[in-house]
């Protein structure tokens, strides 16, 4: 297949464009930079079926060719990239969307939409179902992030409805490893950050909060099931193993060793309480689910993080 990766210099999307490769695709990864590094594919580029395209999606959305898939990971993530770019994160999921589909729609190509847990807000219900509608602010600092994430769903859904483009729609979860940026402001990336320097591990509120954490290899694992089947979606992607934010400091510092005390912080506004999926729709439709444990997962992402070399591809040279 030839597939259009959107997005694809960042954390998910260079783990994507990588598996798309390894399985014989050819890919291209059409990125603004803004949030994602060139680095996160620099090993790719020499590589034959790999085109690295600097474009904002959100002005067009272009290659030459034909093209057989479109995945959309195109948008700031992180609450600290959202809140510096707003605007930007807006026209990610509104004009970004809508130029992504149209390429799939000239293209008679697969769509996939990379939504998010967020589209749940602060969640009156739990664990949260496809079926629930959410609870979200639509004027808070989330709400930018947010609110553009269902937008892009609706979109998604009408373009699917009215002009029938093969499109389906994925609900990310927290997701974490291996080149994630260390201030990217995510809750893995700053304690192992922490942890590594010796510096206090910063937790929010008391800590009981929960968050479900899925290790990316999952993730990628799962985009690609969406990818390759012609599912409407929305299935929601991630690790039902909730956990508190505390308990994550605790793991991180046992796989980092560090003796790093915690420290608490005020919980910032609308930060979710609970957060774990129900994954029951991913495994019936895709017969998909999560393997790697969260020890598993902390230890491969403390390793990348320290520098050493990870078990498996990262540090190797492809085999592509
Ligand atoms: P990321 O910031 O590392 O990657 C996003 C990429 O999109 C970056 O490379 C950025 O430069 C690029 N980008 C942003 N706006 C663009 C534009 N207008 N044109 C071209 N490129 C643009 O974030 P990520 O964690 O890899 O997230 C990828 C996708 O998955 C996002 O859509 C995000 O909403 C979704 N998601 C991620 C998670 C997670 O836990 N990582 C959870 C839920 C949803």
């Amino acid at each position: 297949m030839k597939v259009v990766v959107t997005g694809g210099s960042g954390f998910l999307g260079s783990h994507l464009c990588e598996a798309l490769l390894r399985r014989g695709d050819t890919v291209w990864c059409l990125d603004n930079h803004c949030t994602g590094r060139a680095a996160n594919v620099a090993h790719l580029v020499d590589h034959p079926r790999f085109r690295l395209v600097r474009a904002d999606v959100s002005r067009a959305c272009t290659v030459p060719g034909p093209v057989d898939a479109v995945a959309h990971l195109a948008s700031p993530a992180s609450p600290p990239d959202y809140g510096r770019l707003p605007l930007e994160t807006l026209t990610a999921g509104s004009l970004g969307t809508q130029n992504a589909l149209l390429l799939a729609e000239r293209n008679e190509a697969r769509f996939l939409l990379t939504s998010t847990s967020e589209v749940y807000g602060d969640p009156l219900v739990h664990p949260q179902p496809e079926e629930y509608w959410g609870n979200v602010s639509p004027v808070g600092p989330r709400s930018v992030y947010d609110e553009a994430k269902r937008y892009a769903e609706a979109l998604t859904a009408a373009h699917r409805r009215t002009l029938a483009v093969d499109s389906g729609i994925v609900r990310i979860f927290n997701t974490y490893g291996p080149r994630m940026r260390p201030h990217d402001g995510r809750v893995v990336s700053t304690f192992v950050r922490q942890a590594l320097a010796d510096e206090p591990l910063t937790i929010h509120g008391d800590g009981s909060q929960t968050r479900s954490f899925c290790y990316v290899d999952d993730l990628v694992r799962g985009l690609i099931a969406m990818l390759d089947s012609h599912c409407a979606g929305p299935v929601n992607l991630g690790n039902p193993a909730e956990r508190t934010v505390r308990e994550l400091a605790g793991l991180v510092l046992a796989a980092t060793g560090s003796s790093s005390p915690m420290e608490h912080l005020p919980l910032p506004v609308d930060d979710p309480t609970r957060r774990c999926p129900d994954i029951s729709r991913a495994h019936e439709l895709l017969g998909w689910t999560p393997v790697v444990t969260l020890e598993e997962g902390l230890r491969r992402t403390v390793g990348w993080f320290s520098g050493a070399p990870v078990p498996g591809r990262l540090r190797q040279p492809l085999e592509i």
